[in-house]
């Protein structure tokens, strides 16, 4: 579903992903760790092309979204991406944020992307809420009305980035729980997280990032029980 063969990408001096080759499978979980600073955020605003890389092939879904002729509007379609500030749009509603890239970007009628947003309120356990505005909602729900905005354009691919690090404490769990919940439904995720329970739960791959380089790439049980690589081990030795 995504493929890097290559990547590069530089910000001015800074070389900050170093030869990147990635396969992630359609259904896939997967998970990013490492420590701020490594790559995380720009290695995966690559595959929606919020970065560019400077050098090297990102194919999704078999589209080599690098290729000088790619539609970028029509990538962020079936790439949609969850950030850690929820970005909302703070004078809309809840059901507006929902529905206006639907009616602006794939055409779809008023009614449609209206039943479909209250639907995906739903989903996420705010169905009350669909007119009031991102400012009258706690932190743990402006991040499950992004999920349902996102979830909204029907994308192939959820990229979440750090989307539980802005949070307090007591609202991290009901925005993995939505989270959990997508991933038993097939959608294709990559997730930057420093949330291990969630990474050993629900990832098929967990990756470590360290200074640009992917320095593993394994199974969450053998990542986390019997990590080969040094960085690895002292990273976790940190945060476990
Ligand atoms: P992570 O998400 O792992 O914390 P990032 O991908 O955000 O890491 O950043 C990797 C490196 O690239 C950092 O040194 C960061 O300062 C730098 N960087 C990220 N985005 C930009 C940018 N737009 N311009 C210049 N430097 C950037
Ligand atoms: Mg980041």
């Amino acid at each position: 579903m995504i493929q890097l063969e290559g990547v590069n990408k530089h910000f001015g001096h800074l070389h900050v992903l170093k030869d990147i080759n990635l396969n992630v499978k359609s259904g896939e979980k997967l998970v990013v760790i490492g420590p701020s600073g490594s790559g995380k955020s720009t290695l995966i605003r690559c595959m929606n092309l919020l970065e560019k890389p400077s050098s090297g092939k990102v194919t999704v879904d078999g589209v080599e979204i690098t290729a000088h002729k790619a539609q970028v509007a029509k990538v962020r379609q079936s790439v949609a991406m969850v950030f850690q500030q929820f970005n909302l749009y703070p004078h809309k509603t809840v059901l507006e944020n929902l529905t206006l890239a639907p009616m602006l970007i794939k055409g779809v009628s008023k009614e449609e992307a209206t039943t479909d947003g209250m639907a995906y309120l739903k989903r996420v356990g705010l169905s009350e809420k669909f007119n009031v505005y991102p400012s009258q909602l706690s932190g743990g729900q402006q991040q499950r009305v992004a999920i349902a905005r996102a979830l909204a354009m029907r994308p192939k691919i959820m990229l979440f980035d750090e989307p539980t690090s802005a949070l307090d404490p007591e609202m991290i769990q009901e925005v993995l729980d939505v989270m959990i919940d997508l991933a038993h439904e097939g959608i294709t995720m990559v997730v930057v997280t420093h949330e291990m329970g969630f990474a050993k739960t629900v990832a098929d791959r967990v990756i470590f990032m360290d200074d640009g380089f992917i320095v593993e790439s394994n199974t969450p049980h053998q990542f986390f029980d019997n990590p080969t690589n040094e960085r690895t081990k002292s990273f976790l030795s940190r945060i476990l």
